[in-house]
């Protein structure tokens, strides 16, 4: 059943759940629909619920709309893997290429807060050279942005977040103090340290968007470990609890429950977006459009809005809307140990190596990835063992009671741009009665090779540190971007240094779907300095 936040409107008549308090309220404002606000947003995750806040307290009138249900993680969230599932981004999406993904769960979420809502909270920030991989590394593209300027927004994200991170992170430049003190390794984080020092390479603790002391309304992490299905203390910090309530007291309005299905134009303007909200279509009014539904959505909806003006979609005049789909390869290593390890216990990854996204000597491929500590929940866990091993009633029951023994290191890989891997969109319609979109992808040699290395990596450190019966789980991804690509040339992007549509100048995207590249790190805290960067170009601009 679905549970109420689900089925109700929260957000209206001048209030929105208070996040920090069991039913409580505080106030927001409201616009009319006929009312041209400055910014009509779509998604408030990484990037719209970033931008919402930092575009409020610039002052300007702002309605960010998300599609999924306004939470109170104290009330509404159980320490449960099937009742969380209430996150997901679910909805029917046609999957096919060589290697269809996997969508839902590990992907993409559909909540006020976005995909952070339910992320293992890892917080890290690009290799430099990774902006510049075409011209510095000789693959991919280059990104229209420098690294030193994305160095000031990390700053401005971590401190908004109060990372937990080591007193001196081992890899790239010199930088400042995390914010809050790491938090404790566990016992699995204890294996990667183990490994990584047998075999001569660097770890450290991961810095996560978790507290390690309190903070306001918010206690501390206390490892319980049910980060991904959506952390039910509050000591995650998510956009739900960092930037959105900073937006709602500059006066940001946030309509829940509503689905954008439309973005309307005219003589090559957008002026606002047809929603469906409370079982009605409805139209808001808007001076400028900033899309920021995540890298299927985003694209979906640009192509959806096609109109005779636009015939090919919104921001399609390169024909690359929806292409050079990425996602990051999420393959892993995994052993028994004699010592009970209980790797579930605290945040899935609580140490780290960047070794191969800094080391590029001794690699048959393109590209960076990283590896961390593991500990999957037991539904993932039986999914990991029956997908990846093909084990199955008793046998599965059996592998299954020695879950406490486990150790595993997985990693975040980089996976090329490809124009054949794409969103599109197909004939059939979902519940709102808007296309289906259909995602096509396939692994590269490029993929392949990395992959290889890094599993054989991986085992070898596992073995190192002590682990028997290895085996390797060769079928996993994460994370999502590309799709509206942001560069310096009309003809090869789809947004321009400022995620500003080439083709209209009053629409915008601000989530992982403009990345040019995705390196080997996981992208959330880059996507809220962009969405940072974003809104201190707006305020020039606009
Ligand atoms: C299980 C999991 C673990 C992860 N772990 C990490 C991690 O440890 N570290 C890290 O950096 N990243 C992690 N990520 C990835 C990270 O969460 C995403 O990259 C990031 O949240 C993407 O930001 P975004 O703004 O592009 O999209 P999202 O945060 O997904 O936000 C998009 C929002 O738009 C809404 N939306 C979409 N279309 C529409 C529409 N048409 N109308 C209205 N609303 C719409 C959606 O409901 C959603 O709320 C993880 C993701 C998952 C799923
Ligand atoms: S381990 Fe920490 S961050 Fe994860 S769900 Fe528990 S309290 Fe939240």
């Amino acid at each position: 059943m679905p549970s109420e936040p689900e089925q109700q409107l929260r957000a209206g008549g001048g209030r929105a759940p208070d996040v920090f308090t069991p039913g409580g309220w505080v106030p927001m404002r409201e616009y009319g629909e006929a009312e041209e606000v400055d910014f009509a947003i779509v998604g408030t995750g990484a990037g719209g619920g970033t931008l919402a806040c930092r575009l409020a307290e610039a002052g300007f009138s702002v309605v960010a709309f998300d599609a999924g249900a306004y939470w109170r993680p104290l009330e509404d969230f159980a320490s449960d893997e099937t009742e969380q599932q209430k996150l997901y981004w679910t909805d029917r999406r046609i999957v096919d290429g060589s290697h269809p993904l996997k969508m839902g769960s590990n992907n993409s979420g559909k909540s006020v807060g976005g995909s952070t809502v339910h992320f293992a909270m890892v917080s890290l920030r690009f290799r430099p050279e990774h902006f510049k991989a075409r011209s510095k590394l000789g693959y991919g593209v280059d990104w229209p942005v420098d690294w030193r300027e994305m160095w000031r927004y990390y700053d401005e994200v971590e401190d908004a977040l109060k990372i937990a991170g080591p007193v001196s992170y081992p890899w790239g430049p010199k930088r400042g103090r995390y914010p809050y003190r790491a938090h404790p390794m566990n016992a699995a984080a204890n294996y990667l340290a183990k490994g990584a020092d047998a075999l001569g390479i660097d770890w450290t603790e991961t810095p996560l968007a978790t507290l390690s002391a309190p903070r306001g309304k918010a206690h501390p992490c206390v490892y319980r470990g049910f980060c991904v299905t959506g952390c039910s203390t509050n000591a995650k910090q998510s956009v739900l609890v960092t930037w959105l309530p900073r937006a709602l007291k500059a006066g940001a309005e946030i309509r829940d429950l509503a689905m954008v299905g439309r973005i309307e134009t005219k003589n090559g303007r957008a002026t606002g977006v047809h929603y469906l909200r409370a079982g009605a279509w409805r139209f808001q009014k808007a001076k400028n459009v900033i899309v920021a539904g995540y890298a299927i959505e985003t694209p979906r909806l640009l192509l959806m809005s096609a109109n005779s003006e636009f015939p090919d979609g919104l921001a399609n005049s390169s024909g690359l809307l929806g292409r050079n789909l990425m996602v990051q390869l999420n393959q892993a290593a995994w052993g028994q140990v004699a010592d009970e390890v209980r790797s579930y216990k605290g945040p899935p990854s609580l140490a780290i190596s960047e070794h191969w996204n800094y080391e590029d000597r001794g690699k048959d491929y393109f590209g960076g990835w990283s590896y961390m500590s593991q500990g999957p929940l037991p539904i993932t866990w039986a999914k990991s063992l029956a997908g990846g091993r093909g084990l199955w009633g008793q046998a599965l029951i059996d592998e299954m009671a020695r879950n406490n023994h486990s150790v595993g290191l997985k990693m975040v890989g980089e996976v090329l741009p490809y124009e054949h891997n794409r969103v599109t969109l197909s004939d059939e319609t979902d519940q709102y009665g808007l296309p289906v979109p259909r995602i096509t992808f396939s692994l590269g040699e490029n993929e392949q090779a990395m992959i290889a290395h890094a599993t054989d990596f991986m085992d070898r450190s596992l073995e190192a540190a002590g682990a028997a019966e290895r085996w390797k789980e060769m079928d996993d991804t994460c994370h999502l971007g590309g799709t509206a690509r942001m560069g310096d040339d009309p003809a090869t992007s789809v947004v321009d240094p400022d995620c500003r549509s080439w083709d209209i100048p009053n629409l915008w995207v601000c989530d992982g779907s403009v990345f040019p590249t995705v390196g080997g790190v996981n992208p959330s805290l880059t996507i809220q300095a962009l969405a940072c960067r974003l809104a201190d170009r707006v305020k020039a601009l606009c």
